[in-house]
């Protein structure tokens, strides 16, 4: 036995006689600091009245890594004590972690168990799962997590051999922890949520579910292949969350004016008649842009009818399309030259009008500088150097 810790997870001060010296590590005749592993982190506290920075597992014993080299010795009878605090949260996050597990026994196809970890926010869950775990799903897993939680299922656990535990196939490996457990002893600690989920565990476990409190879900991802990365919070940074979730919602609530049961709803109608008035508003601009490029001065050129003129208050993307569609209308030639701090040209050239719209193009750049090119049927320029009215003038006169 390298730790008390997972059979009497609740013990916090113990007495105990010094080992081993090493510096700042120290081993003891018997420990209740959980070593780091298998996804729970090492206990904190003090040993002797210096504080423990870190517990790991040795070859022999659990070693205590201190923050400073004590004054005990070998043989010396000392005090540990472990940080409440900190080894309470560990054992409701690790505790939920089973119940979610559980819960996703109940909604997830091929089931089997990808790796756990508790940070000091959140706690990790990897469901190695064919199930596509979308929002709904997420939802779902929350939900089932907290009635089990409320239905204070009593959880248990026991030593039973390695054989045992591998034949039954209603447990869960905790395969990280699962390690250590099986190469040194050939008993395996089942941990038992009454009627909900067994999982093969070495961790340190509240004794019935009603301890773990609200679990919230804050996050999912896909580490890999297969892999669908569950993140939760249990305690204060759960229960900030949980209020923030809440908060935001009544605020859509009430800017939607609807019950926010239906925020969703209405938030999906509002988004469709945006996207219906852009294009009305899309249709409506080009309309207006058509109109104003028919109004335009008339040139009369090698037989054809060519419009040009200022085109002002529209992007040259939107004057482009314009132009295109006039000579798709019936128009020969269209020069339209827009305004603003980058004056631009778009040319659009009908195929039987003896015109090319990118040598048109070209014949400005080279005057006035900017850039630019296209075809024969349409081109653009743009950052020309003039004011549009020159760059008109320039057209209308072929020079
Ligand atoms: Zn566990």
């Amino acid at each position: 036995m390298l730790t008390h810790a997972p059979e009497e997870p609740g013990v916090r001060r113990f007495e105990a006689e010094v080992a081993s010296v090493d510096g700042r590590n120290v081993t003891l005749s018997e420990t209740y600091f959980y070593a780091e592993s298998g996804g729970q982190p090492a206990d904190r506290g003090t040993l002797g009245g210096v504080p423990v920075a870190d517990v790991q597992k040795g070859e022999e014993a659990v070693v205590h890594t201190l923050e400073e080299a004590p004054d005990f010795d070998v043989g010396d009878e000392v005090a540990g004590v472990v940080d409440d605090d900190f080894r309470t949260y560990c054992m409701r996050a690790h505790t939920a972690s089973h119940v979610l597990y559980g819960a996703g026994r109940r909604l997830l196809d091929d089931l089997g168990y990808g790796g756990f970890d508790i940070g000091e926010e959140k706690v990790r869950v990897d469901f190695a799962t064919a199930t596509d775990i979308d929002d709904e799903v997420v939802v779902e897993l929350e939900r089932l997590t907290n009635r089990a939680v409320w239905d204070s299922r009593e959880v248990t656990w026991e030593e039973v051999p390695a054989e045992e535990a591998t034949a039954r196939d209603d447990v869960a490996f905790n395969t990280k922890t699962e390690e250590g457990v099986m190469a040194d002893a050939d008993a395996v600690r089942l941990v038992d949520i009454d009627g909900w989920d067994v999982a093969a565990c070495g961790g340190t476990h509240v004794s019935n579910t009603s301890e773990i409190g609200p679990v919230t879900v804050v996050g999912r991802s896909n580490p890999g292949e297969g892999l669908t990365r569950v993140e939760f919070a249990v305690g204060p940074s759960g229960v900030e969350r949980r209020a923030d979730v809440h908060r935001a919602a009544l605020d859509a609530s009430r800017e939607l004016g609807t019950a926010v049961e239906d925020v969703g709803e209405a938030a999906a109608e509002l988004r469709a008649e945006k996207e219906s008035l852009e294009s009305d508003l899309r249709e409506l601009e080009s309309d207006l842009i058509e109109g104003k490029l028919a109004e335009l001065d008339a040139v009369e050129r090698d037989g054809a009818t060519w419009r040009v003129g200022v085109v002002d208050e529209f992007g040259p993307n939107d004057v482009g399309e314009a132009a295109k569609d006039a000579v798709a209308d019936g128009e020969d030639v269209v020069v339209a030259v827009g305004g603003g701090d980058s004056p631009f040209v778009v040319v659009a050239a009908a195929e039987d009008a003896d015109a090319n719209a990118g040598d048109v193009v070209s014949d400005l750049t080279d005057e006035f500088g900017g850039g630019g090119g296209g075809g024969a049927a349409f081109a653009q320029g743009g950052g020309l150097d003039a004011a549009p009215e020159d760059v008109v003038a320039r057209v209308r006169d072929g020079e």
